[in-house]
């Protein structure tokens, strides 16, 4: 049996009633975050919730329950499902009330509601590397929430599958911002470098990790936004997301990156990041 989470309580999935007039449903108005569990431990919970909260507060949607009753109900919903690896997800609306563009007053209750998914690592790409794609950014100009509007990324990303990729990689003219679910870097004699963490990108919970991992194996970093020529002639391209971890680009578009394997830089960022992952109960 399946359970979820539905607002702060933890039922069996069957059980959840969402209305068809909630403004997640209605306008994507919302907001959600995805956390990994290895081996029954959440990776940087924490971090999401605050990256949870800091959404909600972008977008005036008031959380009802504290980060540490949060913290909690998450824990207790990896615990009841039995999840060994793979994800948490969670999102919270703004409530359901009769269609109207206005926010609804105060009374109407925030919907959050939560399930957790079953998954692998994807070692074999980690390995071998992944081929990936350029598609035109045509997301709105607020990427630093983790917003329900998906449809900019769905396109993309159903794009770079319909061509054979693992992921898109965004540009806003010729400046590269992410991917369709991840972030994307370059690593070119001897320094990585990332767009910086503005409106234009999701701040990854795993690149904030990546960039920790860079500082430990002394590789220098740039928040520099990279035109799509300078990716092209990267020695390592990487993109990372809670799911992709640290996975190589070896491809774009037909053009081989570096030596067309995952380089050295990406093997030891690897290493380092895999050295933080609660591998153990
Ligand atoms: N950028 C976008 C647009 C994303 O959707 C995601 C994850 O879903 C990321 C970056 C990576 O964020 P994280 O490392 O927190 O998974």
């Amino acid at each position: 049996m399946a359970y979820s989470l539905w607002n702060d309580q933890i039922v069996e999935e069957e059980s959840i009633v969402v209305s068809p007039e909630d403004r997640g449903y209605q306008f994507g108005d919302g907001i959600y975050e995805v956390v990994k569990v290895y081996n029954g431990n959440m990776f940087t919970a924490q971090e999401h919730i605050d990256r949870f909260y800091a959404s909600a507060e972008k977008i005036r949607l008031v959380i009802p329950y504290t980060k540490d009753v949060l913290h909690k109900l998450l824990h207790e919903l990896v615990e009841k499902n039995n999840l060994d690896n793979g994800h948490v997800y969670f999102q919270i609306t703004r409530g359901a009330i009769s269609r109207n563009h206005v926010f609804p007053d105060a009374s109407v209750p925030a919907v959050l509601t939560g399930n957790v998914k079953v998954s692998e690592r994807p070692i074999a790409n980690f390995e071998k590397g992944v081929k990936a794609t350029f598609v035109e950014d045509i997301r709105w100009l607020r990427c630093d929430i983790k917003s329900l509007n998906l449809l900019g990324a769905v396109l993309a990303k159903q794009e770079a599958s319909e061509k054979g990729c693992y992921e898109a990689i965004l540009h806003r003219g010729d400046i590269v911002t992410e991917c369709s679910s991840a972030n994307v870097y370059g690593i070119k004699d001897g320094t990585l470098y990332t767009h910086p963490a503005d409106n234009f990108i999701l701040n990854g919970i795993t690149r904030q990790v990546i960039l920790t991992c860079a500082a430990e194996i002394g590789l220098p970093v740039v928040e520099e936004a990279m035109t799509k020529a300078d990716v092209l002639t990267m020695d390592e391209v990487i993109v990372s997301s809670v799911s992709s971890e640290v996975t190589p680009v070896i491809d774009v578009d037909g053009h081989v990156i570096g030596q067309g394997v995952p380089g050295e830089w990406t093997r030891k960022l690897q290493q380092a990041f895999e050295a933080k992952l609660p591998l153990a109960k």
